[in-house]
């Protein structure tokens, strides 16, 4: 049987509930199948068994905000307000003394991941990515950067010259 047929099979689902609540290893089939499954509210239920049998009430919680170093894009994606062709108005770039200054800002008591997505700037240099990247984790070395979009990563792949 395919994992999407398992992942429906009321025999299976009960295997895997007496497996989850016993602590029994999963196998990869099993993976495959919960994989496949589509019902969330089931899923939800074993996943927050096993979570709170690992670390009962206690949670964690990820404090993001979004540093967007530049808004100039050379791309036109139909549904993007934030983008802007160079000269326009309301086009800007961060120096990179900015972007942290701003990351700093923002950075309270409790920032834990700065998110940094940004246009895909024509004429940006490469050396400008790394050289803020390491700025901002110098400035905030507890913070997580989270940093770059596909489509950002195969832009630099271009200007660079090296491989993704
Ligand atoms: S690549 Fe990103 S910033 Fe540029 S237009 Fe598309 S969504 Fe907007």
């Amino acid at each position: 049987m395919g994992s999407a047929a398992l992942a429906t099979d009321p025999g299976w689902r009960r295997e895997i509930e007496e497996k989850v609540y016993s602590g029994e290893r999963l196998s990869r089939e099993d993976g495959e199948a919960l994989y496949a499954c589509d019902d969330l509210s089931w899923l939800g239920r074993l996943a927050h068994h096993r979570r709170t049998e690992l670390n009962g009430d206690r949670v964690m919680f990820n404090v993001n905000r979004h540093l967007n170093l530049t808004n100039v894009c050379s791309a036109s994606c139909a549904y993007c307000s934030f983008q802007r062709k160079p000269g326009e108005k309301t086009a800007y770039t961060m120096r990179i003394e900015e972007a942290v200054a701003k990351a700093k800002e923002m950075e309270g008591e409790v920032l834990t991941e700065l998110h940094i997505v940004n246009g895909l700037h024509p004429t940006l240099p490469w050396r400008y990515y790394p050289r803020v990247l390491r700025a901002l984790k110098e400035a905030l070395p507890g913070v997580s950067l989270k940093a770059f979009t596909a489509t950002e990563i195969h832009c630099f792949e271009r200007i660079a010259g090296l491989t993704p």
